[in-house]
């Protein structure tokens, strides 16, 4: 059945959840009834953008002990996100996901969160806690499990191949609101609108949390995360495919500037060297490739996943506001997506994930 005869639903946003959600819509959904519509004003295929966060995340896979119920949900969507990364991870390394040794190292605040070993985060593959004679001098608290890291602008670019090659379109176009994605496809109508546009669209709660990070060429066969006392980051994260090592981060809440800090990238390279010497070359150096600087779309409560009816009867989707975990969590919110697009729809569930 041609395009014109079926119903449309519009996803809004191209970045992670936004691409995730519309491909399993694609997937999953009757084909000769519904149409998928991908709207975005940028795309993986774009350079570098603050605002597009998805290409500039590290990107790897860390848990959270789930101390909230927000933080509770986020571990079932990342178990499910974890499953479908491993299953990706074997059958097609070219998306850019790989499977590798993740390694926390935390103190202050944070450290009995961690040492109470809530099964959230110990349930995973090869958990296992760090002996005093494996951490650095003063981590409180230390473990290693199975992580995944992925290349996002390897990835990316995929799953937006994947999405065109399987029939789903896109369209370069940015929103007033909404409501307007019901009214672009004319007379013919929007059947309905899943909302995945990373800092929502004028939604008072949201906000931006800036990630200045550096890639550099060093290479390195581990994910290694320190959570310092006083509240800063050190991370090193392998990026498949001989993509280099990003090397992190600042977390930096409503910090607009676009431009990265050369001083806080020396900090970044000092305390990543500290925390794990090997990485460093002969001469006991990175090798710069690029400064990165990101804004995650974050939201006051936590990220915004709910199925909304507007006037008119009009149903949408919100799926955004996942601040530093929406690769993380990405299928797992898409199959939510999925569950609430069926219930909107009057279909049953036929998950494929
Ligand atoms: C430095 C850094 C490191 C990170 N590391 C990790 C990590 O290790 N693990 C992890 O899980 N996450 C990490 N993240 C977070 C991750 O990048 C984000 O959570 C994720 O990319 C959010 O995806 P998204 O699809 O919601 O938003 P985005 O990728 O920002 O995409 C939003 C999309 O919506 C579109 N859009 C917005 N408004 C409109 C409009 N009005 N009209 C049309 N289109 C619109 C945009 O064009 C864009 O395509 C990191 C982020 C940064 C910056």
């Amino acid at each position: 059945m041609a395009n014109l005869e079926k119903e449309t639903i519009v996803v809004i946003g191209a970045g992670i959840l936004g691409a995730s959600s519309a491909l399993t819509l694609l997937e999953t959904l009757p084909r000769n009834k519904y149409h998928i519509l991908l709207v975005s004003e940028y795309f993986s295929t774009d350079g570098p953008n603050p605002s597009y966060a998805s290409t500039l995340a590290g990107a790897h896979y860390r848990p959270i002990p789930a101390t909230t119920p927000q933080l509770k949900k986020e571990a079932r969507l990342a178990h499910s996100t974890y499953k479908r990364f491993k299953k990706l991870a074997a059958e097609h390394p070219e998306y850019g996901v790989k499977f590798m040794e993740g390694i926390d190292f935390v103190s202050g605040e944070a450290a009995p969160a961690y040492k109470a070993l809530l099964p959230e985060y110990v349930d995973l593959d090869g958990f296992r806690v760090l002996e005093a004679n494996e951490k650095p001098e003063g981590v409180e608290f230390g473990a290693r499990y199975e992580a995944y890291t992925v290349d996002p602008e390897v990835y990316m670019v995929h799953l937006l191949r994947r999405f065109r090659l399987t029939g789903g379109e896109v369209r370069r176009m940015r929103l007033k609101s909404v409501e307007e994605a019901f009214e672009i496809n004319g007379n013919k109508g929007v059947k309905m609108v899943v909302n995945c546009s990373g800092v929502g669209i004028n939604d008072p709660k949201s906000f931006i949390i800036r990630g200045q990070t550096c890639l550099v060429s060093n290479p390195c066969d581990k994910t290694i995360t320190q959570q310092h006392a006083d509240g800063t980051w050190s991370f090193v994260i392998p990026r498949p495919l001989n993509g280099g090592t990003i090397v992190g981060g600042t977390k930096q809440p409503n910090d607009w500037n676009p431009e990265p800090s050369l001083a806080v990238r020396n900090q970044l390279l000092k305390n990543a060297a500290k925390m794990y010497p090997a990485i460093l070359n002969k001469k006991g150096k990175f090798d710069v490739i690029r400064d990165i600087v990101g804004r995650r779309p974050a939201r006051e409560g936590g990220m915004r996943l709910e199925l909304q009816t507007l006037p008119s009867e009009r149903k949408v989707v919100h799926a955004y506001g996942a601040a530093g975990r929406g690769v993380e969590l990405s299928w797992g919110i898409a199959e939510e997506v999925l569950k609430m697009v069926n219930a909107a729809l009057g279909l049953e569930s036929r998950s494929k994930l």
